[in-house]
């Protein structure tokens, strides 16, 4: 017997779907040349992600770059930790033009920023972006002075800067402070509420701070990075609750593979369901021999996952049971998944919209045709026992059954065909 509703609920209402809520920031705008990649507002959430290459080595490091700008990365961060590597960033942007890499970059300063920023005017000038983390400025007096020379870089340059707080890094002043004022609370709280509390006023205060030096507000984005998943959502809540800058998305030190992805998916997809977020970058531990590349397929799933973006068409298959004794329905959805990310540089301007395209590609009779309907084109290979053929479904039509040796063949021509005809010059325009 069904359980009565609860008074809220009504059957004669529509169930609709829940979408991510509203974002409700401010924009800044990240420009290199021609290259303007707006943050915040009603901009799509972007990708950002950083090197792992020693900045002096401008060959490696613009390499690099572009790899992670080519598989969709929007933003790029490198670090620019001494005099040789701020004198090789005018050096890797030269190369990024030569190779016709418009990304921007962002440097990642701590320590000796104020230093670089003035010194350097050539690196100053060719960075769009520069990350200031407040916990790693200096101390007492030097602190407020080697932040204003950044801040006033950053306004002579006219440069946005994000001020990263980093949880590894926080302001140690402010957190002993804080823990004072909280001992002498009649109730002290507990130690986590004041860590929270020092996270989001040191973000805070410097953006406050950075605008009594003349900053504009809308050229500074704001993160402070956690590495456990309920810190993260905790702390950004309360930064969106207090402030409408942009903000950078990010689980610091996420930690490898499995682990680092779904530690991420999970903060970055709470946060981003709520309207929460505006860059982001999955902080992910390469494996060995993985490319730096994976932190921005990652984040670019994420994205897609959640219906914000979608960079890459999408292939729907079932995990496979004891109905399916051969890996063939495996193998198919692995060969078009690949081909269809293989071909994405070529088909985003060739087949504009091709990214939307859905695919299923399943193992049986049990959800295979219905799910092949869902798609714009879904086939449904025969599990144990079933004849063997393997129907496929265009448009939530059956359209053709495919039998015999060749299917995964037959099946790339289809989609090929298919994405022509619905994505090619002489329907775009349509
Ligand atoms: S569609 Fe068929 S093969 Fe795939 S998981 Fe479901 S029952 Fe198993």
């Amino acid at each position: 017997m069904t359980a009565p509703l609860p008074d809220d609920c009504d059957d004669a209402q529509p169930i609709t779907p829940v979408l991510p809520a509203a974002r409700r920031s401010r924009q800044a705008r990240v420009v290199w040349g021609d290259q303007v990649v707006t943050v915040g507002g009603d901009a799509p959430v972007r990708v950002q992600s950083m090197t792992n290459t020693d900045t002096v080595d401008v060959i490696e490091t613009a390499i690099q770059v572009k790899e992670l700008a080519q598989a969709g990365s929007e933003l790029v961060r490198i670090t620019v930790n001494t005099p040789e590597a701020a004198k090789a960033v005018p050096a890797i942007r030269e190369q990024l033009d030569r190779m016709g890499v418009a990304v921007p970059l962002i440097g990642d300063f701590h320590y000796n920023g104020h230093t670089l920023l003035t010194e350097y005017p050539d690196c100053a000038a060719a960075l769009s972006k520069y990350r200031i983390n407040p916990g790693n400025v200096g101390k007492g007096q030097k602190r407020d002075r080697q932040f204003a020379q950044m801040i006033e870089a950053a306004c002579r340059h006219d440069k946005p800067v994000r001020i990263g707080v980093n949880w590894g890094s926080l302001d140690q002043e402010l957190l002993a402070r804080l823990m004072d004022d909280n001992a002498r609370r009649a109730e002290p709280w507990d130690a986590k509420p004041v860590m929270y509390q020092a996270l989001v006023q040191s973000a805070l205060q410097s953006a406050d701070w950075a605008q009594e030096l003349g900053m504009s507000p809308d050229q500074i984005i704001i993160s402070c990075k956690v590495s456990g998943v309920q810190d993260l959502i905790t702390v950004y809540q309360a930064l969106a609750r207090r402030c409408d800058y942009p903000l950078h998305l990010g689980l610091t030190e996420a930690g490898m593979g499995t682990k680092g992805t779904v530690a991420s998916a999970v903060a970055l997809g709470q946060l981003l369901q709520q309207g929460i977020g505006d860059t982001i970058r999955v902080s992910l531990t390469p494996q060995p021999g993985e490319p730096r590349t994976q932190e921005v397929v990652v984040a670019l799933e994420i994205l897609q996952a959640l219906g914000l973006r979608n960079f890459n068409p999408s292939v729907t298959a079932c995990p496979g049971c004891g109905r399916t004794t051969s890996t063939t329905f495996q193998e198919l959805a692995k060969q078009i998944d690949d081909h269809l990310r293989a071909m994405m540089p070529v088909w985003k301007s060739k087949y504009p919209g091709v990214e939307n395209l859905k695919l299923a590609v399943m193992g049986c009779i049990v959800n295979g045709p219905g799910e092949s309907k869902h798609a714009d084109i879904g086939i449904s290979l025969p599990g144990t026992g079933e004849a063997p053929a393997a129907p496929v479904f265009i448009d939530g039509q059956k359209a053709m059954t495919l039998r015999g040796e060749g299917i995964a063949q037959e099946f790339h021509r289809i989609v090929e065909n298919y994405i022509e005809r619905r994505f090619g010059s002489a329907t775009a325009s349509t």
